[in-house]
């Protein structure tokens, strides 16, 4: 079948506001004269780069960005024009359930909080010895050497002091990894006791990093610095397939069962961080065996389009962590993801 890809085109773009889809990205735009102003998705951004005009284009004066609705999608999903026009000319963008980023969480970290984090996380490593980082990881079946391959430690005595002697106490406090006291000594460790998954980008520096309490008592589970939320991991995957999984202990036990796995933290996603993703031709999607993981699933699938695959996880598994606790669950998960491929 031959398309009228000029007809396409113009169904798409009349279907769908140029200014309702870029927010439906989570970009924040506001109102400057004749223009609609916002940081820009497509580059680090800090001043309002990204200009929308009344007549339906954008342009960036920060990276040239510049087009029309479709385009913007094409750029975001990482897809052909053609592709792009297809989704909007069925109205799928914008109709999902997938949640833009809360606004608190917009902020990018200063080059000082990023040193301040990877210091943190670098003396934290050396802490992965801890009785108690050793127990909470055979509790959860995760193998040491996969642990020590993926980064992961402890936050244990000592890890504060270490900021203050290389000078980084004011930063570390800004972006969350201590946090001021009101009198005593001036602040106090909120990961303190915790084991910590970081984020490493490709020269394996952190950027971000996640708290997991090593006992069922202490909430939250998970704690995590006020930063963007990554796809945690996604710059250690080669090659041309990625597997999503939903939490931090998903991400570890994928990776301790082979799997290039990279966590969406959280079921819903926005859309401006599946941006990483673009460089994927297969996409499996992970999910916890919950309604709340499958509809997700379900969500995140359509957004990608024909490069995702849901995989069912095996018959009464909740989540990809559980798996790292039977004698079997690396073959029964490789078993379930080979037997998805073949119905695809
Ligand atoms: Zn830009």
């Amino acid at each position: 079948m031959t398309r009228d890809w000029r007809a396409l085109k113009e169904e798409a773009r009349a279907r769908n506001s140029l200014l309702e889809v870029v927010r439906g990205y989570g970009v924040e735009l506001r109102r400057s004269g004749r223009t609609w102003a916002g940081r820009c998705p497509f580059h680090p951004d800090t001043r309002p780069s990204f200009h929308i005009y009344p007549d339906g284009f954008y342009h960036c004066f920060g990276c040239g960005a510049h087009g029309d609705v479709i385009d913007f999608v094409a750029r975001a999903e990482g897809l052909e024009w053609r592709e792009a026009a297809l989704m909007l000319a069925s109205s799928q963008v914008g109709s999902g359930r997938i949640a833009p980023q809360a606004a608190e969480e917009e902020r990018a970290p200063s080059p000082q909080e990023l040193a301040a984090i990877h210091a943190a996380w670098e003396a934290c490593r050396r802490h992965l010895s801890h009785p108690r980082a050793q127990e909470y990881l055979a509790r959860r079946g995760i193998p040491t050497a996969a642990a020590d391959a993926l980064g992961l430690g402890y936050w244990a005595a000592g890890v504060a002091a270490r900021l203050e002697g290389m000078g980084l106490v004011e930063p570390a406090l800004k972006v969350g990894l201590l946090r001021r006291r009101r009198q005593g000594r001036p602040y106090w460790e909120p990961f303190r006791g915790r084991l910590i998954i970081p984020d490493l980008d490709r020269e394996g520096r952190a950027r971000w990093l996640t708290g997991r309490a090593t006992d069922d008592e202490t909430q939250p589970k998970y704690l995590n610095l006020p930063l963007p939320k990554p796809l945690l991991g996604i710059d250690l995957v080669e090659g041309e397939e990625v597997a999503l999984v939903e939490g931090p202990l998903d991400w570890v036990a994928a990776r301790a069962m082979g799997l290039p796995a990279a966590a969406t933290l959280g079921a819903h996603v926005s859309r401006l961080r599946l941006l990483p993703l673009a460089r994927f031709r297969r996409v499996l999607v992970l999910f916890d065996a919950d309604e709340a993981g499958r509809q997700a699933a379900r969500d995140l699938a359509k957004a990608l389009g024909q490069r995702a695959l849901v995989i069912n996880l095996p018959k009464g598994v909740k989540d990809v962590a559980d798996l790292l606790l039977l004698p079997d669950g690396g073959e029964r998960l490789r078993e379930a993801i080979e037997r998805a491929k073949g119905m695809s």
